[in-house]
């Protein structure tokens, strides 16, 4: 019998990667998803069970069913911007919705946890590339509920041997090369689908936020990280953990930057076809230049990413788009 993994939020993007890479290993994934964002077809590697995660009887149901010996958790809001709006919704799915998964691992006995943090947990940095041991000051609702779910794990270690991987991601992008899945949010707000959309003329023309960064192109700079790299990570992390490693938080960065307007460039050379875009006015709360250290889950988990030249991220991302189906 293989060993499962609990996959909250494996009908989503970074997910449904992680849920293959699993597979293809050896484990189980078993996906548990309330597919308020997610996608049927993107389960395609293990059982789908339709539940919150704050529905602890469904999820305590879940757990005894499949005993898995691990869980790595996705399952959240993600936009920034929805979060400044809407920041009681973040709190309710994203914290409580944590500390119900926490309860419902208890009652299992599951005691391992890898989850999807974020460098929104820095804020505004104060130098880069950042390291773990930068000071963590979030800027926002989204990246204050991330800092919480490590703060709570943190608490949950002594007291009841729960077991963590923080993976603190930078910008997720691209898709799986072999096709059938890839990065499909709704209502999308990533730079890379934008800027394919706006090339494809399947969504209107792109808007770059701002361009008096201090950069060297005045546009923002962030690292982006192929999909399928976070999915190793992930996999790396499980076996850490099911091995007896320690609690720990792990950037999972390329080290990296590009900025907007690289990004554009590298869409175009990847489709053939120019970006239309416009200047638009700075997004709130975009620092200017997010990038990774990523050793320490270099020494960690050995982990390294193979995708690390922005044409090839960005050229799965556009054979993904040509394929999708309900694009
Ligand atoms: P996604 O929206 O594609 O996937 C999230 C999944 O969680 C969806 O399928 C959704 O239906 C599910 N979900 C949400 N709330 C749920 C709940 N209460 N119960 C059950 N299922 C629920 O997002 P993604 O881009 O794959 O991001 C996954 C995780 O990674 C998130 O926690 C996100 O904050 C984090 N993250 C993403 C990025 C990025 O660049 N995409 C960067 C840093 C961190
Ligand atoms: N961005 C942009 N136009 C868009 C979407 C994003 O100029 O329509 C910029 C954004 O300001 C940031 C970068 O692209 O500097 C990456 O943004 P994204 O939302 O993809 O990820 P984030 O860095 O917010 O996690």
């Amino acid at each position: 019998e293989r060993t499962r993994i609990l996959v909250t939020g494996g009908a989503g993007y970074i997910g449904s990667h992680t849920c293959k890479a699993l597979s293809a290993v050896g484990f189980e994934p078993v996906t548990v998803d309330s597919m308020v964002r997610g996608h049927e077809w993107a389960v395609q590697w293990g059982p789908l069970v339709k539940a919150d995660i704050r529905d602890v009887d469904a999820m305590t149901a879940t757990f005894e069913k499949y005993r898995p010996a691990a869980v790595i958790h996705f399952a959240a809001f993600i936009e920034v911007g929805e979060s400044v709006a809407d920041p009681a919704t973040f709190y309710d799915n994203n914290v409580w919705g944590t500390l119900c998964l926490l309860r419902a691992m208890q009652r299992g006995n599951c005691p391992n946890i890898v989850f999807s943090s974020s460098a929104a947990v820095y804020g505004t940095p104060e130098q880069t590339p950042i390291r773990e041991d930068h000071p963590l000051n979030p800027i926002n609702p989204y990246g204050r509920t991330k800092l919480m779910m490590e703060q709570i794990m943190a608490d949950f270690d002594p007291a009841y041997g729960t077991h963590h991987v923080a993976l603190r991601y930078f910008n997720a992008a691209g898709a799986d090369p072999d096709g059938g899945i890839g990065e499909a949010h709704n209502p999308e707000t990533h730079l890379v689908p934008l800027a394919i959309g706006s090339a494809l003329k399947t969504r209107g023309h792109l808007k770059v936020f701002g361009q008096d960064y201090d950069t060297p192109d005045g546009t923002c700079v962030r690292d982006y990280v192929h999909v399928s790299d976070l999915a190793q990570a992930h996999v790396a992390s499980v076996r850490y953990l099911l091995d007896g490693g320690k609690s720990t938080a792990l950037n999972l960065g390329t080290g990296t930057g590009n900025s907007v307007l690289e990004i554009i460039e590298a869409v175009h050379r990847a489709g053939g076809v120019a970006v239309p875009y416009e200047n638009a006015v700075r997004r709130a709360g975009d620092p200017a230049r997010l990038v990774a250290t990523s050793t320490k889950a270099q020494s960690v988990l050995g982990w390294e990413p193979k995708y690390t030249d922005i044409d090839t991220i960005v050229q799965t991302a556009w054979r993904w788009h040509l394929s999708r189906k309900d694009a």
